[in-house]
């Protein structure tokens, strides 16, 4: 039996919650005796490859074919399915990202396995398998346990440290089975705020509407650059165009689990803690004592955020010494 985990890449890299999920699969199998395999679709060079064994996977599947060059979710389930018979699998994981949530899903009805989504944390029990996800919004967790052969998992971001656990590097270069005749092409649509993916990014910087208007965000772009971090904000702020939709967390945005968020004028509603709860540490910079960000916050800054950010900027300079 072996455990399959799906690596996204962007430009010929794997995604850091790739290896997160590779490093996850990794401590499933010390505990169940079974082999860790990596499947890569698309153009990622073979160096780059043996990243996934650094971090447990035992052999890297590769499908490299020019006509799987896109993300058609129906045809990725077809092709997951082909090779979760070919290797005997028993789990299969994905990073809870777009392409997760749209194949983990198909996956899980072709194979006729559970499905247990928005993991937060390795398992509590191996058998039978205890996962903790979030649940109602980021409000509740659920420990499921998994009672069906097979199961079809979906890691949130930062949710496993990545360590290493080096294997000898074996990589397949497949060609599958699946026909390849799909209905759709569809782009990548990745958009990266700056240089740091939201997603991916260990520290972030929100900006909610107490900055008052998008002319207001230089100092927020200042401290996330002096930070690296990447950049969020509140609904209302994409909803009034002062930024993209593609920095836009929250329940109906993306759900960020960084080491650090930072929330700048964001009064803490319920829809917006629902994308960024599960962040290791929360700063939050409000002139109102008792805005609600206050409760989620570890750390609290009661003040005008047009006062406070500069003197931030500074300190954070000083101290990185830029
Ligand atoms: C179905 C549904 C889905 C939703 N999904 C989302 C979602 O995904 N993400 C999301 O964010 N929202 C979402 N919302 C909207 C959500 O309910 C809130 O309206 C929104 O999060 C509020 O955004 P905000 O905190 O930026 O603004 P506000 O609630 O207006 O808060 C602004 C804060 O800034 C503070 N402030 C003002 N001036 C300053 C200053 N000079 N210095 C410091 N602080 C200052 C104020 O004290 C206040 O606390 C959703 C709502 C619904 C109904």
């Amino acid at each position: 039996m072996s455990i399959i985990v799906f690596s996204e890449n962007r430009s010929e890299k794997i995604k850091k919650s790739s290896l997160e999920a590779v490093a996850y699969a990794t401590n499933i199998s010390k505990n169940t005796q079974q082999a860790v395999v990596s499947v890569s679709i698309g153009n990622v060079p073979n160096e780059e490859l043996e990243i996934l064994a650094k971090y447990g996977a035992s052999k890297i599947i590769s499908i490299n074919a020019p006509e799987w060059q896109t993300h058609d979710s129906q045809a990725y389930a077809k092709l997951l399915n082909e090779i979760t018979e070919k290797e005997n699998a028993s789990t299969i994981i994905f990073t809870n990202s777009n392409i997760g949530k749209a194949v983990a899903p198909r996956l899980s009805v072709r194979l006729k396995a559970a499905l247990v989504s928005g993991i937060v944390s390795i398992p509590s029990s191996y058998s039978p398998l205890t996962l903790k996800r979030k649940s109602y919004n980021g409000g509740a967790f659920q420990n499921v346990q998994v009672k069906s052969p097979k199961a079809v998992l979906t890691l949130n971001p930062n949710s496993c440290e990545v360590v290493e656990n080096p294997q000898a590097v074996n990589i397949e270069n497949y060609t599958p089975n699946t026909p390849t005749n799909f209905q759709t092409k569809i782009e990548s649509t990745d958009v990266t705020s700056g240089k740091i993916v939201l997603t991916e990014a260990s520290i972030v910087v929100s900006g909610g509407r107490g900055l008052k208007s998008g002319d207001n965000w230089k100092p927020l772009e200042e401290l996330a650059d002096a930070l690296g971090a990447g950049l969020a904000c509140s609904r209302p702020v994409s909803d009034e165009g002062w930024r993209s939709h593609e920095e836009h967390v929250g329940q109906t945005g993306k759900i960020i689990a960084p080491d650090l968020y930072l929330a700048v004028g964001i009064s803490g509603a319920i829809q917006h803690i629902g994308g960024v709860s599960a962040s290791k540490v929360i700063v939050a910079i409000d002139r109102d004592k008792d805005a609600p960000i206050f409760k989620y916050a570890d750390y609290g800054i009661v003040g005008d955020a047009f006062e406070v950010l500069p003197r931030l900027i500074e300190s954070v300079k000083k101290f990185k010494n830029i």
